[in-house]
């Protein structure tokens, strides 16, 4: 009979993100000694999504948390595909700059591939052009897509074993669950895992879940992964994040993971929170990003 696992730690999202931002503020300050300017991060926001627009406001209040200088670009709701384009050609010669996001998701009118595309390689901090992407599969100097890479991150911090490991990633987005799979399975720490990676079309989830020694939860969808679906002992990082309506709170919602965490988390040896668990790492990935950008550490 296996025991159950009744004491859990937290992977420290918060902890580990500050612990890095001290190198990463080093870092700037050193660039700016060097170069005379301190890195320099652009994030444009198109339309007035509330969400998107406190994720680009924590983005930019990071930025300052380190010493790096950031814009802010704001365009309307009603700007076309053509200007925004246009707006992305000229952050790309801007020699002030070093790295821009554009965030996601766009208004419906624009496609967010062209966009994707139109982002200079070496000034996509944001990691998701194909050549970055097409250089993290082949083990090249890159800009490793934030939200997997701050996973990397937080698993390093915290020492956990990953060699020889079941890691199971459940959702196969671009940005989360297919680099993270890659991450998983390549030869390094952290790394060396036997990966699955699982969709909507996978079948018997709960029995692939429960083989998972880590288990990767990028489905979003508020809570879908519980008890019965992780093994115990199991590592779980959940990357979703859900807005709850939730009257006993000030601001009238609540934040969930994909994880049942009050179920899943006695199961758990180690487990990601929501809040307070990926979220302040894909920042800081960000962070680190913006930092190799503003030293040139590879050549464009
Ligand atoms: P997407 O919606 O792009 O992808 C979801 C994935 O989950 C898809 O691959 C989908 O499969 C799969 N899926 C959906 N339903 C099921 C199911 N019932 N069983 C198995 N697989 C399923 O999401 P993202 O990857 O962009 O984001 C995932 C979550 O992470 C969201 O909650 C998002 O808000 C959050 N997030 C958090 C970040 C952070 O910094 N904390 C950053 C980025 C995202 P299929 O491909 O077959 O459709």
């Amino acid at each position: 009979m296996s025991s159950l696992v009744t004491t859990y730690q937290l992977l420290d999202g918060k902890r580990c993100g500050d612990a890095l931002r001290v190198d990463i503020a080093t870092g700037a300050a050193e660039v700016k000694a060097k170069r005379g300017r301190a890195p320099h991060l652009a994030a444009v926001l198109v339309g007035n999504d509330g969400a998107s627009k406190t994720y680009v406001e924590s983005k930019v209040k990071a930025c300052e948390s380190v010493g790096f200088r950031s814009s802010l670009i704001r365009m309307p709701e009603s700007t076309t595909e053509d200007e925004l384009l246009a707006r992305i050609k000229q952050l790309n010669k801007d020699k002030d700059l070093d790295g821009f996001i554009v965030q996601l998701p766009l208004p419906s009118h624009i496609d967010p591939e062209k966009v994707t595309l139109a982002i200079s390689p070496d000034k996509d901090v944001d990691g998701f052009h194909p050549e970055n992407i097409g250089r993290m599969v082949l083990g090249l100097d890159c800009f490793l897509p934030a939200t997997p890479s701050g996973i990397v991150e937080l698993l390093r911090f915290y020492h956990i074993e990953t060699a020889g490991k079941h890691a199971v990633v459940v959702g196969r987005s671009h940005i989360v669950g297919t680099p993270m799979s890659i991450l998983l399975s390549r030869n390094a720490y952290p790394g060396n895992c036997t990966v699955s990676l699982a969709h909507s079309r996978s079948k018997n989830l709960a029995e692939l879940t429960r083989q998972a020694d880590i288990l990767v939860a990028a489905v979003g969808r508020p809570e879908m992964i519980t008890a019965n679906m992780v093994k115990e002992g199991a590592v779980v990082v959940d990357v979703g994040i859900h807005r709850i309506p939730d009257a006993s709170k000030k601001s009238g919602f609540r934040l969930v993971g994909d994880v049942k965490f009050d179920e899943v988390a006695p199961k758990c040896s180690w487990i990601a929170p929501v809040p307070g668990g990926v979220g302040p790492m894909t920042i800081t990935s960000l962070l680190l990003n913006t930092l190799k950008a503003s030293r040139h550490a590879f050549s464009s």
